[in-house]
């Protein structure tokens, strides 16, 4: 009953203001690729909106109130939405008072530009890789108006060089944005539940009291949201994985700036051919075709050993036979 009332709540929409918070429809999902429709996902629902590699907005999801960062104070034609200008506005004001200027490497992106986006990281390591670290399009918190990427202030792209989250800027972020209302979406080492590749450098705003809460909770921002205010149903996981369609084609041309990085955390699910010691910023060469380490002709170690010796014993016993006859002739 509670699930049907939350369920039919939820399919209102915008006309209902300020609904009471859900319990979520059965525990977190796994990571998978899909394509359902979140829910709640009005304009005025903001803070409590999921997308992830499952659940999506539509096409037409266009935040209504889309103004440009230089209403914060920030450089850069970036757009992100009104209700976060007055905390992005103090939380670049604290960054530069504490020594450590923030400035922003990307923000809102429509589904159109997310489309060229992926199909550029596609054409770079392939479709599977690339989902990883970039977002399918209407999957993205970007197209919320409500995720930007963050860089040190005149600093180069956050996923150029070493872990931007080891730099000031990048510390600072970690350890302070959560107090104006920005909790990192992506943190290291939570792959397993984000579904998505640690990014030190983006944010996503719910506002105070919200990444108060999921600060204190000590779980990541998917968890907090699908627990609390998801009502969408995700069906059991059917063997079909959705194919790339169109939109995955990789159709961006090669002007086309990367806004999402390809930084990869080793995933026990799905193994990353990044090759050891290469540039982890650097995008990742597709793997080629090759045997695992260990494997010979198709047999693994000990089979491959076992062969070997028994070819030396034959080996060995056709010589031994051989010499014993010549000996006798000999005599
Ligand atoms: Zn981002």
């Amino acid at each position: 009953m509670l699930i049907a009332v939350c369920t039919a709540t939820g399919l209102l929409g915008t006309s209902l203001a300020g609904p009471a918070p859900a319990m979520a429809i059965g525990p977190l999902p796994a990571c998978r690729y899909d394509d359902i429709l979140t829910q709640p996902r009005a304009y005025s629902q903001w803070a409590r909106t999921l997308v992830d590699t499952i659940l999506s907005v539509p096409k037409d999801y266009v935040p209504p109130d889309l103004t440009s960062v230089g209403q914060a104070g920030l450089a850069g034609s970036f757009q992100v939405r009104a209700v976060m200008i007055p905390d992005l506005t103090n939380l670049a004001a604290a960054a530069k008072a504490a020594g450590n200027p923030i400035g922003v490497q990307s923000a809102y992106r429509s589904y159109v530009s997310q489309q060229a986006v992926f199909a550029y990281w596609v054409s770079i390591s392939g479709y599977r890789l690339a989902r990883l670290y970039s977002a399918r399009p209407g999957h993205s918190e970007h197209q919320l108006g409500l995720a930007i990427d963050f860089k040190t202030a005149d600093g180069g792209t956050p996923w150029t060089g070493t872990d931007w989250g080891d730099s000031p800027a990048g510390s600072w972020l970690r350890a302070h944005a959560w107090q104006y209302g920005f909790i990192q979406s992506y943190p290291k080492g939570k792959q397993s539940v984000t579904c998505y590749s640690y990014e030190s450098w983006h944010f996503r705003y719910v506002g105070r009291a919200e990444a108060a809460l999921i600060h204190a909770s000590g779980v990541t921002l998917r968890e907090y949201l699908w627990a609390h205010f998801t009502t969408a149903e995700v069906p059991p996981p059917t063997a079909a994985t959705p194919s790339p369609g169109p939109s995955a084609a990789p159709s961006a041309s090669p002007s086309e700036p990367p806004t999402e990085a390809p930084t990869l955390e080793p995933s026990p699910a799905e193994p990353t051919p990044t090759a050891t010691g290469a540039d982890p910023t650097e995008p990742p060469a597709s793997a080629p075709p090759s045997a695992p380490a260990g494997v010979w002709l198709g047999l693994d170690a000990t089979s491959a050993a076992l062969v070997a010796a028994l070819a030396v014993a034959i080996v060995m016993l056709v010589l031994s036979v051989t010499l014993s006859r010549r000996s006798r002739r000999a005599r």
